[in-house]
């Protein structure tokens, strides 16, 4: 595997050595998506496939450079987290649609975009987190209620316009329409212990000084802090709440794949794409991050395994893009990050 680290798109495009080659028994990838995650799933592809995984990595800028490179991107595929991103790479027109009767087989079609323009290879819940000391386990069992009056002045999380949140409140309009979604978040925001900030780790960290008592927060966050020294102490300080599991399912976002438009190795790049959705690499490629397989016949393994069986929306992520532009207007007009 041959690495780039792009920090900038303007350095990037200097540094880098990819070449569109259509002759070349390589695949171009350009990813959000960090190396550790990347590394064993694409020496496996390599060793089993002899084609040559290139990465560009890359923490924002990847769907503008792909739209200035046109025609002449080197890039066959993008790796990227949140549905907000995949949307975004079909609402510019950047990818085409995959037939793929492997691809079809191995990721459920809420996971992967109607004409195949992306698939979810993991997926990632949105979970509740609770204080062990100040909350009693099953007080609080489902999103609807963090707008309930008893968790006034107790609630932390970061910003609303995020996209993990975006995605949250879309599932909601999805489920209770605009109105009913709005009285909720206004409810949600009156309970704020403090101003929307940081990221979700940092919500963990808070109910763990004291400063709220219940907060929302990615699973892997969670898994990761407590596999790092230094942060297992808050991790361990707080309950994992899987909201409305008795109900409709837990929120969940993906991790996912789309071809590009120009992609000049389809070829090869149909091959990774299949390859990661198999039993083999999904094994690998979930436990990497504690997120879960989007291949429902992958066991989750590691620490996620141990938080016990899943039960997720089967909303489709096609729908929560729907709903992600009514979403980012109500965040705004009940000026959610606002004091
Ligand atoms: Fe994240």
């Amino acid at each position: 595997m041959r690495m780039k680290l792009a920090a900038t798109a303007a350095i990037a495009l200097t540094a880098l050595p990819l070449a569109a080659s259509a002759e070349g028994n390589e695949v171009n990838i350009y990813s959000y998506r960090q190396a550790y995650l990347l590394e064993p799933l694409l020496n496996a592809f390599e060793q089993e496939t002899g084609i040559e995984a290139n990465v560009v990595f890359a923490k924002k800028g990847l769907a503008e450079r792909l739209q200035r490179e046109g025609r002449n991107s080197p890039a066959d595929v993008v790796m990227t987290v949140d549905i907000s991103r995949l949307n975004e790479l079909v609402e510019r027109d950047l990818v085409q649609g995959v037939d793929s009767d492997v691809l079809e087989k191995n990721v459920p079609e809420s996971l992967r975009h109607p004409d195949g323009k992306w698939f979810g290879l993991t997926t990632r819940a949105r979970l509740i987190y609770t204080s062990k000391e100040r909350v009693e386990e099953g007080e609080i069992t489902t999103y609807e209620q963090l707008a309930d009056d008893k968790w006034d002045n107790r609630i932390c999380t970061r910003s609303g316009k995020h996209p993990y949140n975006i995605a949250l409140i879309s599932s909601m309009i999805a489920h209770h329409g605009e109105a009913e979604t709005e009285t909720w978040l206004r409810g949600v925001k009156d309970n704020l212990a403090r101003k929307p900030q940081g990221g979700d780790r940092d919500q963990i960290k808070a109910i763990a000084e004291g400063v709220c008592d219940v907060s929302i927060g990615n699973s892997y966050y969670y898994g990761n802090m407590l596999q790092d020294e230094n942060q297992r102490p808050a991790a361990e300080a707080v309950r994992l709440v899987f909201p409305n599991a008795d109900g409709r399912g837990t929120h969940i976002n993906i991790s996912g794949i789309a071809l590009t438009k120009s992609a000049p190795n389809r070829e090869n790049a149909i091959k990774l794409m299949e390859f990661l959705s198999s039993p083999e690499a999904q094994g690998i490629y979930a436990e990497a991050n504690t997120e879960y397989p989007a291949n429902p016949n992958v066991e989750p393994t590691g620490l996620v395994a141990e938080w016990g069986e899943i039960h997720p929306d089967s909303l489709s992520l096609q729908e929560i893009a729907e709903k992600r532009n009514a979403a980012v207007k109500l965040v705004d007009r009940v000026d959610f990050d606002g004091e």
